[in-house]
């Protein structure tokens, strides 16, 4: 296949297509209650058949094709990617894809037994998320069965095993782990981790969001500035949706991500590639496109490429940009995080 030698932009606001973030499966031992409310994803709950879900070799294949188009970074995500049998063979053959950054979101649940495995096959960048240090906090973010020092015994695993770069994602919701901020920027300061700070989304249409529920970003920083000086980094990639700051005294970065409160669709780089092989160009979407149909009916990569290329060429989505700046937003029945990939 040949290479494209110009970046594939959107036709709308010119957005280049640069990620692709791949749920590799809609599975979960977490019941995060922004994400998989028990009382949506209970015992009954109908996850994705074996054969409706992508194999490695198909994954590698479509990932080949994506690196062909322009795409640099690879998230797996999902779901809990690290519950997928055997993903580390995923990450040894995605590693192999020249010019591309593999990288990985986990809940860290697992991370202490596969930290290693998943360094030796050659991923280099590590997301742990963990949304409390308390024991109560986490468990009434996550509604699991693990705790905060199975997460943290999985970032030292994962330091121990020669990560670098280490980040920690927490979604902060307003009257739930407000205290959480504190505590964990306290917590990673001068460790080398750096903490990110989410507003809480209205992904899927389980989780029941309010626009109360959200703690801006302008208000983290403000208490974060209580507490330590900071002062903005510039971003060291475009299409990057971290505002970074770093601690004046040298004892590290801490990260905001404001997809409500300043969104930034216009420079909005993604494309997400669901358990069961459909395309979404938006985290908000209400459908996608089906590649593993084409796929598996033999079509070659360059009628696929077509495919991908008219969708993100056609794409005019910039769904938090619509909600905060012109909402209210009509109800719609969005795809859950989880199967999209976070
Ligand atoms: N299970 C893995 C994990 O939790 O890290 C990967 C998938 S999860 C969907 C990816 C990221 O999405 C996590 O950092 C999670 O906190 C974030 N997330 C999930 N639901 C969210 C929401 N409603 N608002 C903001 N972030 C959310
Ligand atoms: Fe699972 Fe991650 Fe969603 Fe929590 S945020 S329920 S850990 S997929
Ligand atoms: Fe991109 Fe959609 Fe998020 Fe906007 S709302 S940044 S278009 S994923």
């Amino acid at each position: 296949m040949k290479m494209t030698p110009l970046p594939l932009l959107s036709a709308r606001l010119g957005r280049p297509l640069q990620d692709l973030r791949i749920s590799v499966t809609d599975r979960c031992n977490f019941r995060c209650t922004y994400c998989m409310p028990r009382e949506q994803f209970g015992r009954d709950h109908a996850f994705l058949p074996r054969d409706e879900v992508l194999r490695f070799e198909e994954i590698l294949r479509l990932a080949q094709m994506f690196v062909h188009l322009g795409v640099r970074k690879i998230r797996l995500t999902g779901g809990e990617p690290l519950l997928r049998r055997d993903i580390e063979c995923l990450v040894g053959l995605l590693s192999t894809i020249p010019q591309v950054e593999l990288a990985l979101t986990t809940n860290g649940s697992l991370l202490e037994k596969k930290a290693q495995a998943l360094h030796d096959a050659g991923l280099k960048r590590l997301t742990v998320s963990l949304d409390a240090l308390d024991e109560p906090t986490f468990r009434r973010m996550t509604d699991s069965g693990s705790s905060v020092a199975q997460v943290l015994a999985g970032l030292e695993a994962a330091q121990a095993a020669g990560f670098q770069g280490l980040k920690v994602n927490a979604v902060i919701r307003k009257g739930v782990n407000e205290h959480a901020l504190v505590d964990l920027a306290r917590h990673f300061r001068g460790s080398g981790v750096v903490p990110r700070f989410i507003e809480y989304m209205d992904v899927g249409s389980t989780n029941g969001w309010q626009p109360n529920d959200v703690l801006g970003v302008a208000r983290m920083r403000e208490t974060l500035g209580h507490h330590w000086a900071l002062e903005p980094v510039p971003a060291d990639h475009p299409g990057e949706v971290a505002q970074r700051y770093r601690y004046r005294d040298g004892q590290g970065e801490v990260g905001f991500i404001a997809s409500v409160t300043e969104p930034f669709c216009r420079h909005c780089t993604r494309m997400r590639l669901s358990t069961d092989g459909h395309l979404y160009t938006c985290l908000f979407a209400t459908d996608g496109l089906d590649l593993k149909a084409p796929l598996r009916a033999g079509e070659d990569d360059r009628a696929l490429s077509a495919r991908v290329m008219r969708l993100w060429q056609e794409r005019t989505d910039r769904y938090s940009e619509w909600r905060t700046l012109e909402g209210p937003v009509p109800a719609r029945h969005k795809i859950e995080m989880s199967y999209i990939g976070g």
